[in-house]
């Protein structure tokens, strides 16, 4: 595989950016070799400078649930732009995309749009701090929420595959008031309850964790977090950066049944562009400026191009046979690596939730970061190596979750479950 022009580029982007990246998890660091820069994306392939081509499973990190560049997604953009890229007062876009989330995820009753994930997740827990009048929250061990300083404490994969614990420059009295719960024991968070009476704001998840690998929630945890945050009158977060629209059409509220007090979204909305939402029960979000005290805002928020986008994508992902499809892509390149990974004599977990799967190189259980972390990561190193040298894309890191998009067809499936078969018989 020629990668010369990457490595180039690599060269003299290490010496514009820090690590030669604009956000540490395209690094390689974790599984050596180099980044490669990309020319173009198209349906489920990515295509580097130097011409290689690759399956990709990446898809950003999770929004482009249509694929690379679906032409009614560019054609929305293109169509937006002509009109202006930005307003900085209301466009009737708004609307559209708000009511379009909202019929996919009715525990939304009203809803911010902000600029990313991270600005999310930020607003929801300032927002959740306010309503409460209270100021601790609980996370858990391996959950990612975006990098805002109090949420920068034990925050799965990103963070774990470069080794920081914490981040140096996150003041300790910004984090103080973080509290660390296991994910998947709601003994934990119980604990920390009767720790902190009546102090605790809100509890923020990933209702399926994502950034530490894909985990499942145990049956039973969610509705115990929702039962926790009820009985203690405490704001329960689901973030569904990740997981809306991704493990269901109605996210993982809709498919396990549960109702947050609050919803993070980000990635899929935006339909590749840069896009954040919180949003929940009407009587908090009433608390949001300049309805309520609440203050946020945002230069670009609601912009008319990610707007389109986002209403272009959700279109596209709005029938049950499209799900029906997507569920069979990923259920087969499941099975399909599950029995590769047999036939090879590797032990691996797979875990998927709809479009979401991890292939842990482990022989114990995934249920929350302690069993997450003994993966073997330096099989999943010459694993991700094999696969892409044989023009499989794959998050690099053991600790992530890969994706598929409706661009996945039966064929690209068959393809990648062919080459992982040979790949870990290579190991
Ligand atoms: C990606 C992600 C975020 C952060 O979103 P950004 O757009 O990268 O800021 C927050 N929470 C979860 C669950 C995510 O997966």
């Amino acid at each position: 595989m020629d990668i010369q022009k990457s490595v180039s580029l690599f060269q003299e982007a290490q010496t514009l950016f820090p690590g030669g990246v604009n956000s540490p998890v395209r690094a390689f660091r974790a599984v050596g070799g180099q980044p490669l820069f990309i020319a173009r994306g198209e349906g489920p392939y990515l295509f580097d400078v130097d011409g290689n081509r690759y399956i990709d499973y990446v898809l950003s990190w999770g929004p482009l649930i249509t694929g690379h560049a679906h032409p009614d997604v560019v054609k929305a953009i293109q169509e937006a732009a002509l009109q202006g890229t930005s307003y900085g007062a209301p466009s009737p876009l708004e609307i559209e995309l708000a009511k379009s989330i909202m019929e996919f995820m009715p525990n939304i009753e009203m809803l911010r749009f902000v600029n990313s994930g991270t600005e999310a997740t930020m607003s929801a827990l300032r927002l959740a701090r306010a309503y409460t009048k209270r100021e601790k929250i609980i996370k858990f061990d391996g959950c990612y929420h975006g990098h805002a300083d109090m949420l920068l404490v034990q925050a799965g994969s990103g963070v774990a595959t470069l080794g920081l614990p914490d981040s140096p420059g996150v003041p300790s009295a910004a984090a103080s008031d973080t509290l660390v719960a296991q994910f998947n024991d709601l003994e934990t968070v119980d604990a920390l309850f009767k720790k902190y009476p009546g102090r605790i704001a809100g509890i923020i998840v990933e209702p399926v964790a994502g950034n530490m690998g894909v985990v499942p929630p145990r049956p039973g945890f969610l509705q115990g977090l929702r039962s926790l945050a009820t009985q203690h009158e405490t704001v329960l977060i689901f973030d569904e950066v990740m997981t809306g629209f991704r493990v269901h059409k109605g996210g993982a509220q809709t498919l396990y049944n549960i109702k947050p007090d609050l919803t993070t979204l980000g990635k899929v909305i935006g339909g590749g562009l840069p896009v954040g939402a919180y949003g929940g029960k009407r009587e908090i979000m009433q608390m949001v400026a300049p309805l309520g005290p609440m203050y946020q805002a945002g230069t670009l928020s609601g912009n008319p191009l990610a707007m389109s986008a986002g209403l272009a994508a959700l279109e596209l992902i709005r029938g049950d046979e499209v799900w029906r499809k997507l569920e069979q892509a990923a259920a087969k390149l499941e099975a399909g690596i599950s029995s590769a990974a047999k036939h090879a004599g590797i032990p691996i977990q797979q875990t998927r939730v709809g479009t979401m799967f991890t292939t842990f190189f482990s022989e114990t259980k995934p249920v929350d970061w302690n069993t997450v972390k003994v993966a073997d990561k330096i099989r999943f190193g010459k694993f991700f190596q094999k696969m892409l040298e044989n023009g499989v894309y794959l998050a690099p890191s053991q600790f992530e979750a890969g994706f598929i998009s409706t661009m996945h067809t039966d064929e690209v499936i068959d393809a990648t479950i062919a080459t992982a078969e040979l790949a870990l018989k290579a190991l």
